[in-house]
């Protein structure tokens, strides 16, 4: 066993604090990895305060990681000692039902391995996330992080990236489709850089107004400033495709009448409560809502390379781990440009 230290939430009330727990040794198929980076996702904060419920503590968040691979079991084939690998949302899954043949883990109906806030397969062993030193996991839950990425902006793709890269290609959005990004944190401001890539036009939709010259940089054509009254007046019907990314409960209704007949709204943030919707919104235009949920391995893997090859990559903000707790309280306050990263040489 190797210890390791990180920081882990107590309960839901109490700050992150420094916490010592062991990481087995890497198996035949396992890697070990020092931990280099390590992204906050609002989804860290979400379940560090068991705002969905049934979460398991002490918790050691992060499921944003880029470190190198310090060892390797003896039967590995696709990492060396020294490669720069990732790991995302899910460390393992039950590889054989229709999803995990189909590449879409992320959807397994047997059972996923959640990063952290989870047991493994054994139901007893406790999964704990990045938010530390380093991790053992399984090579085909891990993925190869293309060099030409700068490894400190790297980690935000294994959830961020992936999370508005998958939505956007399972859809098909396309070259000049009008596409909205509702919110522009973490997930928002990658939804922008990468549907910009694919040649949408895109407009952001922000509650915060000082983030338009930051939005047109990544490739927006118009920011929306949605505060004011009447903030989205004339813009019925204006959008294709719609990727709302935001974390807190809002006005369906409101974005539902931007999206154009036969367009679609796609839901990936998680808010706290419950969302709803007016039939209307729907029924008129034919107007389809759906949801998505990171991605899987092989499109996880297929997005790492799209950000090398197009030179996308995340905005971050580096932080020490004695910062986490702040960084908490800004991400709250929608005050990060746009994803805070813990340097894990500071666990
Ligand atoms: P984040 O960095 O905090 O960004 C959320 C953005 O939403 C904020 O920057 C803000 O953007 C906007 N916002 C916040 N509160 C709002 C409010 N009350 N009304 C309107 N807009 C508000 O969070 P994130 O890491 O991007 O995550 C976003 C959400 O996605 C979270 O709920 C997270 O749990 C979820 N998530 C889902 C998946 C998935 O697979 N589906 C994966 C990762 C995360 P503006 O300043 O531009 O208004
Ligand atoms: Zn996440
Ligand atoms: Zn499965």
């Amino acid at each position: 066993m190797i210890k390791t230290r990180g920081y882990a939430a107590r309960s839901a009330k109490s700050p992150l604090v420094p916490f010592t727990f062991m990481r087995r040794e890497p198996g035949p198929h396992e890697v070990l990895i020092e931990v280099l980076y390590s992204g906050i996702c609002h989804s860290d904060i979400h379940q560090a305060r068991n705002e969905w419920g049934g979460s398991l503590y002490p918790m050691v968040p992060g499921h944003e990681i880029v470190g190198r691979v310090s060892r390797v079991g003896s039967r590995v084939k696709r990492f060396n000692v020294g490669d720069i690998a990732g790991v995302g949302c899910f460390t393992d899954s039950c590889r054989r039902c229709v999803s995990c043949r189909e590449g879409e883990e992320q959807y397994c109906e047997g059972s996923v391995q959640w990063t952290y806030n989870a047991t493994e397969k054994d139901g007893k062993t406790r999964t704990y996330g990045g938010y530390s030193q380093r991790l053992t996991v399984d090579e085909n839950y891990a993925l190869r992080v293309p060099r030409s990425i700068p490894v400190e902006r790297a980690a935000p793709l294994l959830c961020a990236g992936i999370t508005t890269y998958s939505p956007l290609r399972h859809f098909g959005v396309k070259r000049a489709q009008k596409v909205g990004v509702v919110g522009m944190g973490g997930l928002g401001h990658m939804a922008v850089k990468i549907a910009a890539s694919l040649g949408a036009e895109v407009t952001v939709f922000s509650t915060s107004e000082d983030k338009k010259r930051d939005a047109l940089r990544f490739g927006a054509k118009r920011f929306v400033a949605t505060r004011g009254r009447d903030a989205l007046a004339g813009l019925a019907r204006s959008q294709d495709f719609l990727l709302d990314t935001v974390s807190a409960k809002h006005d369906l209704d409101a974005y539902l009448e931007l999206v154009k007949r036969d367009g679609r709204m796609v839901i990936v943030g998680v808010p706290e409560k419950p969302l709803e919707i007016r039939a209307f919104s729907l029924i008129i235009g034919r107007k389809s809502l759906s949801g998505s949920v990171i991605g899987g391995i092989r499109q996880t893997q297929e997005m790492l390379d799209y950000c090398a090859r197009h030179r996308i990559a995340p905005e971050v903000e580096i932080i020490p781990a004695r910062k986490i707790n702040a960084a908490f309280e800004r991400t709250l306050k929608a005050d990060v440009r746009y994803r805070f990263v813990i340097d894990a040489k500071t666990f």
